[in-house]
C-alpha cells in the first residue's frame, strides 16, 4: 500500500484525505493519506521518509507551505515563482518541490467560465494562496492590485499594492478574497464591507463554508471549493503519474464527497 498524507498544523479540518482516498478507490489504486499535523522540527523526519519511498508524496498546508522550500533539492519553476510548495515527491534521486494551488485557481476560473484579460482585479490579502491565485491572474492578462495590511514588506512578486483604507470599487471588476476571514466557525465575517462588492463579483478562495459572508454581500459570488479539488486531482497527477479528466461532472461528484 502506497502512503501519500498532508503536512500541517492544526489540520484536523482537512479534506484532502476524503478527496484522495476516494478518488484512489475509482482508480483501483490502495493508498494510505494520513495527516502529518507535526512541529517544524519534525519536518526533516517526514522528508527522509518521502526521500527513502516509505511516503511517496504530500501535500503541504499552511503554515509550512514557505518552511519546506529549504527541505527539498528542487523547485519546479512554478514553486519557485510563487516562492510555495503545496506538493511533494521524490523523482530521479531529488526531493521537488510543486505548486498545484496555481492549477487549482486556473482551473477554477476556467470551470467557472470567469475571464479575467485586462479586468482590474482587487487581490485580497498577499499570503501564499494569493501568490498563486497572482500569478494566474498574470499569466491571463488581469490587471492586480493587492490589497494588504503591510503594504511595505510585501514580495517582490507584487508590483501593485494598495492598504483596506484605499479602496476603491470604481476602480475595479472583480476581488479575489485570499485572506481566511469568513472562515468556519467565524462565518459572518468579512474582511470588507459589504458596500465595497454589493454591486460586484468576488471569488473567495475560502472553501468553508460553502457560500461566505463576502459572497453573499456580492453581486455574484463564487466559492473555493474548485480550487481545492482541482488542486489535489493536480497533486495525483503528479504523484500516480496519470492524467484525470476534471470534468464538471467529477468536480460535482467530489463536491459530495467533501461535503
Ligand atoms: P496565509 O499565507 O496565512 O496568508 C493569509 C493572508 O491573509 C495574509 O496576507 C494576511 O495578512 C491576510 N490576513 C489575515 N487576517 C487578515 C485580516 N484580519 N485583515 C486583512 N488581512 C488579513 O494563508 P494562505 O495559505 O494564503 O490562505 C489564505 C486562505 O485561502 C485560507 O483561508 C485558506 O483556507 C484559503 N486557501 C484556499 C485554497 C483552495 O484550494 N481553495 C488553497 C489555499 C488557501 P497579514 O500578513 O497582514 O497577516
Amino acid at each position: 500500500m502506497d502512503r501519500y498524507g498532508l503536512l500541517g498544523k492544526q489540520i484536523g479540518y482537512a479534506k484532502s484525505p476524503k478527496i484522495h482516498l476516494y478518488m484512489a478507490k475509482k482508480l483501483g489504486l490502495d493508498i494510505r493519506y494520513d495527516l502529518f499535523d507535526v512541529e517544524e522540527n519534525d519536518i526533516p523526519a517526514l522528508m527522509k521518509l518521502i526521500r527513502n519511498q516509505t511516503i511517496k508524496g504530500i501535500n503541504v498546508t499552511i503554515p509550512y507551505k514557505q518552511t519546506v522550500m529549504k527541505y527539498v533539492d528542487q523547485l519546479t519553476p512554478k514553486a519557485n515563482r510563487i516562492k510555495a510548495v503545496n506538493t511533494i515527491y521524490y523523482k530521479n534521486g531529488k526531493l521537488i518541490g510543486d505548486n498545484t494551488d496555481y492549477d487549482g485557481f486556473m482551473g477554477l476560473l476556467l470551470k467557472h467560465q470567469i475571464q479575467v484579460k485586462d479586468k482590474n482585479v482587487y487581490l485580497l490579502g498577499a499570503g501564499g494562496a494569493a501568490k498563486a491565485a497572482y500569478c494566474v491572474l498574470q499569466d491571463l492578462g488581469a490587471h492586480v492590485v493587492v490589497v494588504s495590511r503591510h503594504t511595505n514588506d510585501l514580495d517582490p512578486l507584487f508590483q501593485h499594492v494598495t492598504s483596506f483604507q484605499k479602496l476603491n470599487p470604481d476602480l475595479v471588476d472583480l476581488y479575489v478574497q485570499a485572506t481566511p476571514i469568513g472562515t468556519y466557525p467565524n462565518v459572518t465575517e468579512s474582511v470588507i464591507d459589504a458596500s465595497y462588492v454589493k454591486n460586484h463579483s468576488v471569488i473567495d478562495l475560502v472553501y468553508n463554508p460553502e457560500v461566505t459572508q463576502i459572497m453573499k454581500d456580492a453581486k455574484v459570488g463564487i466559492g473555493g471549493i474548485y480550487m481545492l479539488l482541482i488542486q489535489a486531482l493536480k497533486s495525483e497527477e503528479i504523484w500516480f503519474e496519470i492524467k484525470h479528466d476534471i470534468t464538471k461532472t467529477l468536480l460535482d461528484e467530489l463536491k459530495e464527497v467533501v461535503r
